[in-house]
């Protein structure tokens, strides 16, 4: 295989992340019992399943918010198993989470400052390499500009840029969702995950956010891994869905087969319920 020899780590290189029998305890609680997905360039795979099952910790196993107890991420041909966060180990996560943008239920934005601010505040950061960012948000700097330009182009890529300007507590929770988006996006994340994006908003609010992750994927290509119950999102963006029930993956495929030809009673009683 002369092709792949140039690319050892990389067993496919359409495999951008692969979780491979990921495991999370917490206490006696095993809360990952041996997870494995493959997430390839240009995929968008929904995760959903009951309350407890493990979605939004597999989401911090991914991003190293949590370390995993067993198994391992490899993240563009990476390896980042369990084990001590060495030195070497934690530049690792620093660029896995350069890698991965992930976006909560909580919009957690920067109260203080304005949505383009909120937008520029990693990026500045990341430039300085220190935290003094937010308080150099005021100055003038020619690359301060160039980080605002961008900034504003995602802004209005996410149906904002009227509201650049507005701080968080003026936007309504679609607006702001639609800023943590493009906050994700400013740091040029290979992968975005999204814990259930728009739970936390009203129903009419929702359908916003959805459109924005919807072009995202058509239009940029951007692989993600999505937890949501959006069921209407799923059949209309998913490529792969997976059912997730008591820390395993108990069923995955595409949407035509999750929604209308699934053999498993568990997936079958959980759509029933949220149809
Ligand atoms: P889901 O996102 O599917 O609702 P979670 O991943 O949030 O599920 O949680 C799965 C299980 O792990 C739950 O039983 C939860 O109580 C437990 N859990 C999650 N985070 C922690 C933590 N930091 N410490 C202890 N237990 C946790
Ligand atoms: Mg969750």
């Amino acid at each position: 295989m002369p092709e792949a020899a140039h690319l050892p780590e990389v067993l496919n290189r359409d495999v951008i992340v692969r979780i491979s029998d990921l495991r999370k305890v917490y206490g006696h609680n095993e809360v990952l019992r041996g997870v494995s997905l493959d997430l390839h360039k240009g995929e968008v795979i929904v995760i959903f399943g009951r309350s407890g099952s493990g979605k939004s910790t597999l989401l911090r196993c991914v991003n190293f918010l949590e370390d995993p107890s067993g198994g391992t991420i490899e993240i563009a041909g990476q390896h980042l198993g369990g084990g001590h966060r060495t030195r070497a180990k934690r530049e690792r996560i620093r660029r896995v989470r350069l890698f991965a943008g992930m976006v909560f239920q909580q919009f957690n934005l920067f109260p203080h400052m304005t949505a383009v601010e909120n937008v520029m505040a990693g990026p500045l950061a990341l430039s300085r390499g220190d935290r003094k960012a937010q308080a150099e948000l005021t100055g003038t700097s020619m690359e301060k500009e160039a980080v605002r330009a961008r900034a504003m182009d995602l802004l209005a890529e996410v149906g904002l840029a009227d509201r650049a300007e507005e701080h968080p507590i003026r936007l309504s929770g679609g607006q702001q969702q639609r800023v943590a988006i493009a906050r994700a996006l400013a740091m040029q994340p290979e992968v975005m995950l999204f814990d259930e994006p728009t739970s936390a908003l009203d129903p009419e609010l929702t359908g916003e956010v959805l459109a924005v992750m919807k072009r995202l994927a058509i239009e940029r290509h951007m692989p993600m891994l999505v937890v949501t119950h959006e069921m209407g999102f799923a059949r209309e963006v998913a490529d792969r869905m997976a059912f997730f029930h008591e820390g395993v993956i108990l069923e995955q495929g595409p949407p035509a087969q999750i929604f209308g030809q699934s053999q498993n009673p568990e997936t079958r009683q959980f759509l029933e319920a949220v149809l």
